[in-house]
């Protein structure tokens, strides 16, 4: 090629460029270019959890206390009947179903498994979405006994903002009368015994049973898991618990159980750290953690005495990213149940159709 050609193409080319560039940074063509983005991302419902009749479990929030910046704090949604359930509300959950296109007026309630702050920070996030995302009706939120002074505290710091958007929206955006939550104490069967093996009814349409379970978070009570039975499927999703064999009778048969774990061969590692830092607080809390958290392993055991078919691990602590921390995190497992469980991440949907045996393992489409 001789220079006079190479020369003309390099300057076509700089033409070409400096065109498009023009166009891109012209303010009118943006416009349309934003436009048309915002179409799409406004217009979009997800539907995908309610595409066809099963019960589905998407985990909103897999992360215990300590800090992950890819994951919320303890949060699962289950889809059952054109309905969504929240058990517990994390710090940060409720972005992930904002950002997931979920049609928040859909929420049927919220179940909280007991009041440590993992658990209910976003509870007035979750309040204050779904109003906005037009529910029918005030927020019902069920949990053992105290759960009316969360509910009271929430609706207290959060009703000053109902007053503000009520006022610049109107009533017929923000209406007053659906805003807010109201809390159903959940009582057990029966008087209390060192066992921690009550159940109680949360509510039963005739399609959907929920059950609240007690389980042994000692010193912290009430402590509850939640069992979800919906037309021949089932789910079980833990709070926070210490190893407790008696879950077994009441997740008998279940499809999937969602349990807690903590890896204390990584705690102790994390405390170790912390101590040789000088931080005598954090090593102080990864000592003191250790005795009311389950380990994968004797989860693995409570799921083989129930005849669960798929664990999934979550509120995971730590949070074990990458191959390694997944691999040390579920260190005693091949021991104790060598298949049939895995470790959920935020957006992690588990897909139980009515009428089969399946459970699909996927993603909710973000
Ligand atoms: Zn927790
Ligand atoms: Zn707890």
């Amino acid at each position: 090629m001789n220079k006079t050609i190479k020369v003309a193409i390099a300057l076509v080319t700089a033409a070409v460029a400096g065109a498009a560039a023009a166009v891109l940074l012209n303010s009118s063509f943006q416009k349309q270019i934003y436009e048309e983005a915002a179409r799409h991302a406004t217009a979009r419902q997800n539907t995908q959890p309610f595409a066809d009749d099963a019960l589905r479990i998407a985990v909103c929030g897999s992360s215990a206390p300590l800090p992950s910046a890819k994951r919320a704090k303890a949060c699962v949604a289950v889809f059952a009947g054109g309905k969504f359930y929240v058990v517990d509300t994390g710090p940060e959950s409720t972005e992930n179903l904002v950002l997931w296109n979920i049609p928040l007026g859909k929420i049927g309630a919220v179940l909280l498994t007991h009041f440590h702050s993992d658990h209910i920070g976003d509870l007035g996030e979750l309040q204050l979405q779904t109003w906005a995302g037009s529910r029918p009706g005030k927020l019902d939120v069920y949990g053992g006994p105290g759960v009316d002074q969360i509910v009271d505290g929430f609706n207290r710091a959060y009703a000053q903002d109902q007053g503000y958007r009520t006022a610049h929206h109107g009533e017929e955006v923000m209406p007053s009368a659906t805003w807010g939550m109201v809390a159903h104490t959940v009582e057990l069967d029966g008087p209390e015994t060192p066992a921690k093996n009550r159940t109680g009814l949360v509510l039963d349409d005739g399609t959907l049973r929920i059950t609240a379970i007690e389980v042994d978070h000692a010193p912290i009570a009430p402590a509850y898991a939640y069992r979800f039975d919906y037309k021949g499927r089932s789910a079980v999703i833990t709070g926070d618990l210490k190893d407790h064999p008696p879950l077994a009778t009441a997740a008998a048969g279940a499809d999937v159980l969602i349990s807690e774990a903590i890896s204390k061969t990584m705690t102790r590692s994390l405390g170790k750290g912390a101590s040789a830092a000088g931080r005598g607080n954090t090593a102080a809390i990864m000592h003191d953690i250790e005795d009311y958290h389950i380990a994968p392993e004797e989860a693995a055991r409570i799921a083989n005495d129930a005849g669960v078919k798929l664990l999934v691990f979550y509120h995971l602590l730590p949070s074990p990213d990458g191959p390694l921390a997944r691999r040390l995190f579920t260190e005693g497992m091949s021991a104790v149940r060598q298949e049939g469980w895995t470790i959920a991440d935020d957006g992690s949907l588990y897909t139980l159709p009515i009428g089969s045996k399946d459970i699909r393992v996927g993603r909710v489409n973000g």
